[in-house]
């Protein structure tokens, strides 16, 4: 007998169907002797419909009161949830985030979790009940006030409660079967990896990939809790993601593979270019311009600075960030334009960012080479690159970037022998 937290995404609760179906994974879980702790989003789009039901209201709403409101959307899945449960007789109960002890900082729409105190959620598992916890959502002991921890977040309650409750194992639930080698709607022949490590993991949700967030996996390695993400429409193992020292459960090794060197290839359209042309080659221009981009609250990711023209002593910065962040940075250059001395700003919201991620990198040469030479073979052109420890990352035109993944992803013999199965979902 096992502790299973287990997590069901908005698509998974959608309607009343689903959460019937859902109740009755749950209850095969308990049936098979397990105790169970389950983190819950809102139904389907609510969390959208919420935030544009709060814009309709006030321009900017008040971010204790958003709070409020987009903490009501996981009440609703998880008191149904919990009814559906009852009429199949077993015992399930629902607790908020404050109720189950998710101690959270006070910051409104962003909160981290700080505390676990999860006493309730123990009583009820021992008088044997299903627990089902509101995800998304905490409590922050200073003000007193209800936090949610950013979109997405319920997938850091359910590790978080894993680790407060030291559970076997913590199983994501989405509409896809687990982590692939790239997004099966870009490259149809991606793969279902058996296992990822976490630092791969880590890097491909950096760089666009969307079944699981980042933080939650970044939770999950910190406090060693072991990973499965899976899909609510099948009952096939998933994917494992795996911290240091931390092995698949007996029974579940599935099909063995040979340990690749590139795990997969992430595809991201949310980011923008901005160049700076004209800059004075001079110590400090640099500092300038991005002590003035981070004011402007954007988050930078790759950064290009060409080599100066000789006759005039000036060059050209390109970085990029995410789209929703541009109109605010561009805003903030402008302002400074003669102060610091570039000429002019050029923005491009039409990239896409390619990145081949992959443990193996550090121990073997010539995974650049592969990219680039797949790359120039199907005439796709490099605007930017980037690289880590394990990953390297390319900016091209957003029109060539589901055709790169599927050369890049060819290149480096990740191709699968069938086309991946694709649920009608959003992969949440
Ligand atoms: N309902 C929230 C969202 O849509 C949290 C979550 O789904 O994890 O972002
Ligand atoms: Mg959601």
């Amino acid at each position: 007998m096992a502790l299973i937290v287990q997590k069901y995404g908005g698509s998974s609760v959608a309607d009343a169907e689903s959460i019937k179906r859902v109740a009755k994974r749950i209850v095969d879980a308990r049936r098979a002797g397990h105790d169970v702790v389950v983190a819950v989003s809102a139904m389907g789009d609510t969390t959208d419909e919420l935030l544009e039901l709060a814009a309709e209201v006030a321009p900017i709403p008040a971010p204790r009161e958003l709070d409020m409101l987009l903490s009501s959307g996981e009440r609703i899945s998880m008191a149904l949830l919990a009814m559906a449960i009852h009429s199949m007789g077993f015992e399930a109960r629902s607790f908020t985030g404050s109720q189950a002890g998710m101690i959270t900082t006070a910051d409104h729409g962003s909160a981290r979790i700080v505390d676990v105190t999860p006493i309730r959620l123990r009583e009820a598992l021992d008088e044997g009940a299903v627990v089902i916890v509101a995800g998304f959502q905490g409590f922050n002991r200073d003000t007193r006030d209800i936090t949610t921890l950013g979109r997405g977040g319920s997938d850091t309650t359910a590790v978080a409660l894993a680790a407060a409750l030291d559970a076997d194992v913590c199983e994501i639930y989405s509409d896809v079967d687990g982590i692939f080698t790239a997004d099966p709607r870009v490259v149809p022949k991606a793969r279902k990896l058996p296992i990822v490590s976490a630092e791969e993991m880590l890097e491909l949700a950096a760089n666009g990939a969307k079944v699981l967030y980042i933080r939650a996996v970044e939770y999950a390695r910190r406090h060693g809790v072991l990973i499965h993400a899976r899909s609510t429409f099948s009952s096939s193992t998933g994917t494992y993601v795996l911290g240091a020292g931390m092995s698949i459960p007996d029974g579940e090794e599935g099909e063995k593979m040979e340990e690749p060197i590139v795990a997969g290839v992430a595809t991201d359209l949310s980011q923008a270019k901005i160049t700076v042309i004209g800059v004075p080659d001079v110590p400090g221009k640099a500092a300038e311009i991005f002590k003035v981009v981070a004011r402007s609250g954007a988050n930078v990711d790759m950064i290009v600075q060409n080599v100066s023209a000789a006759a005039t002593g000036r060059t050209d910065i390109s970085f990029t960030l995410p789209k929703s962040d541009s109109a605010a940075a561009l805003k903030a250059l402008d302002a400074v334009r003669s102060e610091i001395g570039f000429d002019s700003l050029v923005h491009d919201d039409q990239i896409g960012k390619l990145s081949v991620v992959g443990a193996g990198m550090r121990t073997h040469s010539g995974v650049s080479a592969t990219l680039f030479e797949a790359l120039s073979v199907s005439g796709v052109n490099i605007e930017m690159i980037s690289t880590s420890e394990i990953r390297i990352s390319v900016v091209v035109r957003g029109d060539d970037l589901a055709e790169a993944a599927r050369v890049v992803h060819t290149a480096y013999g990740l191709d699968g022998d069938v086309d991946a199965t694709v649920y009608a979902g959003s992969g949440r």
